[in-house]
């Protein structure tokens, strides 16, 4: 089976413009200069996809540490990335922070990433970089990243296309009497075959009352008929994710599972309805939640409607209660409102959405025909 995308022809995207705009908020942030620790924010900067290293960044030049292991890498991903203005460095990781040290002893402040710097590091940085008053930040490029550019999108995008594919080649395996595991091991290894470099995060099959934990672990349960089965899963294309939940039923839904799957599905449509620009991600939730409320599973909602997806599964805006953050276009988040009846069985159903100026655009596009 072919992948479902060309890698040469996804957008290129635009690494080089992202450190101006991050340069542009550090003083806003009260710092002159910013050790950027988290590794996905350091592959959104400079565009190297290693496993260590640190971007420090500042105003008059910026330098990459890493080690040996990322020699060659490291000089091929800056420069196909034409990120001006950034040196690298490669040395031992006793080695790197005198080359770190002697860069920012010119700046009098000093920002960190507080939610990604833990205490032993932060310790080790306050002897280090003595000459600095150190800042806490939080989500200072996590902030820009929210906001994808057009290689970005076409890069998520296809990680959607790959799990839409996939799904619909593998799902009748479900009729035929396999375990939640094994449907899981499929569905995964079709996404790898149409071009996903791996899950997006760990595959959820939750069957018959297993779906009434949202975040269930696949078992050796056998999907009966009759029976809701919530199916949550993505794929990642060149580091970029996606994420779609489809609720599927061998045959016709038993009971009063054909209500609970219709009331996320009306609340699912309300949430999308809700997107564009503009609108806070307490608004959509908002929408969601009402709507199973009216449908009397207002109890039954046991999370958060969405969040932010790209380089992370989890990432800004948050589509929550109360939540203030913007969903303004270019922002890529999903829609999963879900209903859970402890003993019974439970249904999610959720799109990545792109959000446009009037709306938004779905970029899973699978069949909400939840019969097979
Ligand atoms: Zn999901
Ligand atoms: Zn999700």
């Amino acid at each position: 089976m072919p992948p479902v995308y060309s890698p040469d022809a996804l957008a290129p995207m635009d690494v080089a413009g992202r450190l101006p705009r991050l340069l542009e908020r550090l003083d806003g942030a009260g710092c002159d200069a910013l050790l950027v620790t988290k590794m996905e924010n350091v592959r959104y900067l400079s565009g190297f996809t290693g496993s260590a290293g640190m971007l420090l960044v500042s105003p008059d030049g910026s330098l990459l540490v890493t080690d040996g292991r990322y020699r060659d890498q490291a000089a091929e991903q800056l420069a196909a990335a034409g990120a001006a203005g950034i040196e690298l460095e490669v040395d031992s990781a006793t080695a790197q922070p005198d080359a770190l040290a002697s860069v920012a002893a010119r700046h009098a402040r000093l920002g960190l990433e507080a939610t990604s710097v833990t205490w032993s590091l932060q310790q080790r940085f306050a002897s280090l970089f003595e000459r600095s008053e150190l800042v806490a930040t939080r989500g200072l490029v996590e902030r820009l990243r929210a906001v994808k550019d057009a290689g970005e999108i076409d890069r998520i995008e296809a990680a959607c296309d790959v799990a839409d594919v996939a799904i619909a080649q593998v799902k009748g395996m479900l009729a035929e009497g396999c375990t939640e595991s094994q449907f899981a091991a499929e569905l995964e290894a079709e996404m790898r075959r149409r071009g996903s470099s791996g899950a997006s995060f760990e595959t959820i099959v939750a069957s018959g009352p297993n779906g009434a934990k949202p975040h269930a672990r696949p078992t050796d349960r056998v999907v009966g008929a009759g029976e809701l089965v919530v199916v949550d899963f993505g794929a990642t294309v060149d580091g970029y994710r996606s994420d779609m939940t489809r609720t599927l039923c061998v045959g016709a839904p038993a009971g009063e599972l054909a209500r609970l799957v219709d009331a996320v599905y009306a609340a699912q449509r309300a949430g999308v309805r809700a997107v564009t620009d503009g609108v806070t991600g307490g608004e959509v939730d908002a929408a969601c939640r009402g709507s199973l409320a009216d449908a009397g599973y207002g109890e039954a909602f046991l999370h958060s409607t969405g969040h932010g997806v790209g380089l992370e599964i989890h990432e800004l805006p948050a589509v929550a209660k109360d939540s203030a953050d913007i969903l303004g276009a270019g922002t890529v988040v999903t829609v999963e409102p879900g209903a859970y009846v402890a003993g019974i069985g439970g249904a999610r159903i959720e799109d990545t959405v792109l959000v446009g100026t009037s709306g938004c655009r779905p970029l899973t596009k699978s069949t909400k025909d939840y019969t097979l």
